[in-house]
């Protein structure tokens, strides 16, 4: 089996989609480190930043840009967002996939985000959780449909 985004890219698995174009697929982290965690994942298998075509590179921060609006007109990360990208194994990237984090982050958040940190790969939680994701992927869909 290929690399777990290259099969999301190709529609091969499922995910919880938000946005995809011709370069990128957006979709919600299924272990996320706060609520409405999104990944903009390249449909190129590009391991680091360095390997991505000059194309999509240059595309990705404007594409960020409209995720992040998108997430705080739906209400997540008004005050704050993390963006991340972990490039290279060392760095605690999970799939040798580029792939950009929108963390919404709320004010005095940050035990929580570590305990996630610490937390987010255990099967707790996963009815509940799946009912949540599901429920931000219709919103989120939503409000960045609106936005294109
Ligand atoms: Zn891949």
């Amino acid at each position: 089996m290929d690399c777990v985004f290259c099969a999301i890219a190709g529609n091969r698995l499922p995910a919880h989609r938000l946005y995809e174009d011709e370069d990128f697929v957006v979709l919600l982290d299924i272990f996320p480190m706060r609520p409405a965690h999104v990944l903009i994942v390249s449909r190129e298998h590009a391991p680091l930043l360095k390997d991505l075509s000059g194309s999509a590179r240059e595309r990705l921060l404007g594409l960020t840009e409209r995720v992040a609006l998108a997430l705080r007109s739906a209400g997540y990360g008004v005050d704050g967002l993390n963006l991340l990208i972990n490039d290279g194994p060392a760095s605690n990237q999970h799939v040798p996939h580029l792939h950009l984090h929108l963390i919404p982050r709320r004010s005095g958040d940050l035990p929580r985000l570590l305990w996630r940190l610490l937390t987010r790969f255990l099967p707790l939680g996963r009815g509940r959780l799946e009912a949540r994701l599901q429920r931000q992927a219709e919103q989120l869909r939503d409000v960045l449909a609106r936005s294109s």
